[in-house]
């Protein structure tokens, strides 16, 4: 190879790789070249990227839109996700998960059979599905817990066979209602996911302890802050679960963390000590006029009542997969709110058939039921259920659920069935009880369960992953049975653990950034240095930055080299953008041996021997990070 070249991207590419010697080390890959990266990158922000991260992406050509919730992964995305697949498959293979992979189209029978094809495909089901020439019904896989499970009900027949865990990494389709965020809410996007098979409960609980600890060390070596906090686990019950949150301010999820770290779980699962009701003062019971008063803040006003002395009723319909429509009434403490997950919970569980969607009921369901109109903003929790009489498609009865926070007050003040009255003094022996449970959301402030003299703290999260014990729900209703020491058959334990790799990959940026762009974890960066040359014109420059290219190759290290003939402010700003966590700036220094070493992250520049710049690299990349795709 030459000593010097000049316009390197101008010679034929026939020069670069005839020439002899060692490729490796003399002679740079076109495609770590930003000249041959095809790499766009935008000045300004688009229009419809709402968060940091989804921004910087487009912005740093790393992603482009397709459609909605459908993004191309650019050359330089690509490399993040791969060495984010790279610690995720190490992990993996660690605690003796086995890679696999299964169908993205998926038969709707698997999902007849395990009773989730109608709530994934009607209502608000998210799967994507369709018809083959035969008239066939297929979906595109969102999860593969039917498939696997098949497999399992096929393959393993014997205790000696457990346990087996395997894992998969590829796209998943879910027609979200809402994609946005870029990566973070796509509707097809990278998705890890692990299925466990196990002979007994404990031996499931300790496959999942295996992979809490595999996620945090996978969380951690890809550069995230991520917590651990209780989640729902549905309607199933009992089984544990647990989220991985990633803290930042653009998260979705809202998560409740007690400030001795010894309790963190997401809102749809948190719960806390309400603080005490004010006691209403004492007195006759009596009916109260209450004209316009709808709204727990205009009654409280009106009639200086503290929101904590009312018990507010909520109408709401169930949609249930079993076709029937359900009219729910739930009573809360004003001061409260509704947590939807925990009611859909319990509807599920006591009305033995999975509710598929829940909406507030409103004047215009009444009349389509051929219903007369409720006295909305005054009905208490004894409403009757001869409203209901009639309905053309409605059950005829309320299902009635209280909060244990309404549940246990003593005398409050409720709607009076009428419009435009409420009722002062009221009881639950007057009104009729009704069946009392957690179904409200803890809030930022309460006091935590586990030690109440802590409250707990807020924070919005990024889930990044989800591990979950499924029990035996699966091998259940899809007949995964083994013959157990004492011949007897049984159903499989099973546990599901996910990764979402799109996600993290943006959720890495939502978490290191700046206001000049992205500031990649060493162990995720599409590459760990880029050598700059600001003047491509001058052979000097040119020379030594392709020397100190070629040296940190040898080394092991992954570079990219800026070598277009961009004005130098171009090139800088470009990789402040795309976030490549060191730079080396060769420029007029060069001339003396000397080149600029910048730390992305810090963005001070040190002026250096080639030799020392290229020692200071070696030790800030560890020997186990140099690892070049
Ligand atoms: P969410 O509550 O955000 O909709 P989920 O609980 O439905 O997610 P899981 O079924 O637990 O998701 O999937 C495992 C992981 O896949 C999630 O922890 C998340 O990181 C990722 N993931 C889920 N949905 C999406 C999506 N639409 N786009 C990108 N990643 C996703
Ligand atoms: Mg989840």
């Amino acid at each position: 190879m030459p000593a010097t070249f000049q316009a390197i991207g101008t010679l034929p590419e026939a020069t670069f790789f005839c020439s002899g010697g060692n490729f490796q080390s003399h002679s740079t890959p076109i495609a770590m070249r930003v000249s041959r990266l095809m790499l766009v990158t935008l000045r300004d922000v688009p229009a419809d990227a709402e968060i940091a991260s989804q921004q910087l992406l487009i912005r740093g050509g790393y992603i482009r839109r397709v459609g909605s919730g459908i993004y191309a992964y650019l050359p330089l995305m690509w490399r993040v996700l791969q060495r984010v697949m790279r610690v995720v498959r190490e992990e993996m293979n660690q605690i003796g998960a086995l890679e696999t992979l299964l169908p993205q189209l998926q038969p709707a029978e698997l999902w007849e059979k395990s009773g989730r094809w109608q709530g994934y495909t009607a209502g608000e089901g998210i799967m994507f599905h369709l018809e083959d020439r035969q008239e066939r019904s297929l979906g595109l896989g969102p999860t593969h817990e039917e498939v696997i499970t098949e497999l399992a009900s096929d393959l393993l027949k014997s205790y000696r066979q457990l346990p087996v865990t395997l894992y998969q990494i590829q796209s998943k389709f879910r027609d979200e209602i809402r994609p946005r965020f870029g990566l973070m809410r796509g509707r097809e996007f990278i998705m890890k996911d692990a299925y466990s098979f196990h002979g007994d409960e404990a031996d499931l609980a300790s496959m999942y302890a295996e992979m809490e600890r595999a996620y945090t060390r996978v969380f951690q070596r890809c550069g995230l802050t991520a917590v651990g906090v209780d989640a729902d686990s549905g309607a199933i019950g009992g089984a544990a679960s647990q989220e991985f949150m990633v803290t930042a301010d653009a998260g979705e999820d809202l998560i409740l963390i007690s400030p001795d770290g010894d309790y963190a779980a997401n809102q749809e699962k948190a719960v806390s000590i309400a603080p005490p009701a004010l006691p209403l003062p004492g007195g006759e019971s009596q009916v109260i006029s209450t004209p316009g008063q709808i709204t727990i803040d205009a009654l409280c006003s009106a009639q200086s009542l503290d929101p904590s002395q009312v018990t507010k009723v909520l109408l709401l319909l169930a949609k249930l997969e079993s076709g029937d429509e359900q009219p729910v009434l739930v009573c809360l403490r004003g001061d409260q709110e509704l947590n939807e997950v925990k009611l859909v919970n319990a509807l599920t569980q006591q009305l033995d058939s999975p509710v598929l969607d829940l909406n507030p009921i409103n004047a215009e369901q009444l009349k389509s039921q051929g219903l007369q109109p409720l006295p909305f903003g005054s009905i208490g929790p004894d409403l009757s259920d001869d409203h209901l009489t009639g309905a053309r498609s409605w059950r005829n009865t309320f299902y009635k659920l209280a909060d244990t926070t309404a549940a246990e007050l003593d005398r409050f003040v409720c709607g009076a069935n009428t419009r435009d009255e409420h009722r002062w003094g009221c009881n639950w022996s007057d009104l009729g009880a009704i069946p009392a449970m957690d179904l409200r959301n803890a809030r930022a402030g309460d006091h935590c369960v586990h030690r109440p003299d802590q409250r707990l703290e807020e924070r919005r999260g990024i889930e990044v992953g989800h591990i979950f014990q499924l029990g035996r729900k699966y091998s259940q209703s899809m007949g995964a049975q083994i013959t157990t020491k004492e011949g007897k058959q049984e159903h499989l334990w099973m546990g599901c653990y996910g990764i979402g790799i799109s996600r993290l990959a943006q959720a890495a940026v939502e978490q290191h950034h700046d206001d000049a762009g992205m500031i990649w974890p060493l162990s995720i960066a599409p590459f760990q240095v880029i050598v700059v040359v600001a003047n491509v014109q001058d052979e000097v420059q040119m020379a030594l930055g392709e020397e100190i290219y070629n040296e940190l190759r040898a080394s092991g290290i992954d570079v990219l080299l800026d070598d277009r003939g961009e004005r130098a402010g171009v090139k800088f700003k470009d990789a402040d953008l795309i976030g490549i966590p060191w730079r080396v700036v060769v420029g007029r220094a060069a001339a003396e041996g000397n080149v600029e070493l910048v730390q992305r992250s810090e963005r001070d520049a040190n002026v250096l021997s080639r030799a020392e710049a290229i020692s200071s690299l070696l030790e800030a990349i560890p020997t186990e990070l140099r690892v070049q795709l």
